[in-house]
């Protein structure tokens, strides 16, 4: 059974899908099986893969509302062992198809369930809302990575970020764990991105994630050529940390799985 980790902040613009395409691409390089689901509408994930839309058999669109199937649907990406089933502009619409299925908090984990076996890892990029997709994604993931933005206002909304993981947890998903917070768009030289690095640790302890993803010029260039930082530039800082973040994040699955009572 692969991980499956949602990454989410209702906020946009924070790392989300940039964490995503980079943090998949890493682990695949670590010789991880990987698959990204785009569960944004934007589809950012997908075409900053190069992957045109309309070259999909199917997006996750289809997975979700028609019962297609999931198996069939990946594409391959340019990283070897990295997969993505995209998505298109129509997932907007989805929100409303799925208010009246039965179970509609569930569809994501029902969909995933089939191909879980064949992924290590099972990213899913999520929109900047806490809509029925979003759910979803919480309700179908083990665990949350939270982007936050090294920027004014960044712990702006976390509170209801977790207070919505609370009651997933409480209700639908009481697996649910927060796999980390991550500070993003770090600027070391700056002030402010130090105080706000030392308030979320403040906050939230050990939960903060150690590697912090700098500003870096690469990372936003990457996805207009289709390709994740450690394939546009393997030496830019933007890829190097996502790579550190990939092994810390492969090295606490380790601690857990020697933690886990037998
Ligand atoms: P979200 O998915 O949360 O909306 P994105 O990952 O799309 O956020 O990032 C928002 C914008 O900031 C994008 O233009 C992206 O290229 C840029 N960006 C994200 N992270 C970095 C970074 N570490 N350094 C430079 N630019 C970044
Ligand atoms: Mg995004």
């Amino acid at each position: 059974m692969g991980k499956i980790i949602a990454i989410a902040n209702q906020k946009g613009g924070v790392g989300k899908t940039t964490t995503t395409i980079n943090l998949a691409a890493s682990l695949a390089n670590q010789g991880k099986k990987v698959l990204i689901i785009d569960a944004d509408p934007q589809a950012n994930a997908t075409s900053g893969y190069g992957i045109d839309p309309k070259s999909m058999s199917s997006s996750i669109y289809e997975c979700l509302v028609d019962d297609y199937p999931i198996d069939g649907s990946q594409v391959a990406t340019c990283v070897k062992g990295l997969d993505l089933v995209g998505s298109r502009i129509d997932l907007a619409g989805a929100e409303l198809e799925l208010v009246s299925k039965p179970n509609r908090e569930k569809i994501l984990r029902n969909v995933l369930a089939s191909i879980s076996d064949k992924y290590d890892y099972i990213l899913i990029d999520c929109s900047p809302s806490l809509g029925l997709i979003t759910v979803n994604a919480l309700t179908a993931a083990n665990s949350v990575i939270i982007p936050v933005q090294a920027e004014y206002f960044a712990l702006e909304g976390i509170s209801k970020l977790l207070n919505t993981i609370r009651i997933i947890k409480s209700k639908l998903n009481p697996s649910l764990e927060i796999e980390g917070f991550l500070l993003t768009m770090y600027d070391a030289r700056l002030r402010l991105a130090n105080q706000i690095y030392e308030e979320l640790k403040g906050h939230f302890g050990d939960m903060v994630f150690n590697t912090v993803i700098p500003r870096n010029i690469r990372l936003s260039e990457a996805p207009s050529h289709g390709l994740p930082a450690l394939i546009y530039d393997p030496e830019s800082r933007g890829a190097t940390s996502h790579t550190m973040l990939a092994k810390e994040l492969i090295a606490k699955s380790r601690k857990a799985a020697v933690e886990q009572p037998a």
